[in-house]
């Protein structure tokens, strides 16, 4: 799967969801203790699935009373990769990673023109979703995430609580926005992550072209 998700960010380029070097994507079986994230700074253009990062997660009891914590490091994965640093969003990703329900979790962050532009002019896009139910069926979208910084822990921390992401791992939306950045979205399959911002996208272009703040 890790080249269907070469194929998501290479068509996410495509359409200037992200430039060169911007957006990132995670993936974990269920069944394994580490998951793969896309490299930092690497053209999305030639994203090859021997640049990913392997990350390995590790669980503990610690403090007193014991506290189940977590905590992440890099496993040994290709000679390429070895020569790169996991994606600047690795708490986000790792927060969403560390416990899944189910089955495969894929996690996409890129930076969709209309969805950020919706944001932009204020319009909660957790709002349009309840006037169209065409994206209301299916794709839950979260409340907005406000201004924080790329690549920060509290970007992490807010996006987790507005997904709804639970301590074991359910996570409630399937898709946030970012205010003045982007959107991150979780499914089984790098196309089904795709798909709920390829929808929300289409809703949001045609909310900003009726000049109509839902
Ligand atoms: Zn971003």
């Amino acid at each position: 799967m890790l080249e269907t998700i070469c194929e998501v960010m290479l068509d996410a380029y495509k359409r200037n969801w992200i430039t060169s070097r911007d957006g990132n994507c995670s993936i974990r079986y269920q069944d394994r203790d580490h998951f793969y994230i896309t490299p930092s700074g690497v053209r999305k253009q030639t994203l090859q699935p021997d640049q990913f990062k392997k990350i390995g997660i590790e669980r503990g009891y610690y403090d007193q009373p014991p506290r189940l914590q977590y905590s992440h490091r890099e496993l040994d994965y290709t000679q390429i990769s070895s020569n790169l640093r996991p994606s600047g969003e690795l708490p986000l990703h790792f927060g969403l990673q560390r416990e899944i329900v189910d089955d495969t979790r894929v996690v996409v962050h890129v930076h969709p023109t209309y969805c950020i532009a919706a944001m932009h002019a204020d319009i909660d896009l957790s709002t349009i979703s309840r006037s169209f139910p065409e994206l209301n069926r299916y794709t839950r979208v979260a409340p907005t995430v406000g201004d924080v910084a790329p690549i920060s822990q509290e970007l992490a921390d807010w996006c987790h609580n507005n997904l709804g992401l639970d301590s074991g791992g359910n996570i409630q939306y399937n898709i946030v926005g970012i205010r003045g950045h982007g959107v991150v979205t979780v499914d089984t399959t790098p196309w089904r992550a795709y798909e709920h911002i390829e929808r929300l996208e289409h809703i949001c272009r045609i909310v900003l072209a009726s000049g109509v703040k839902c």
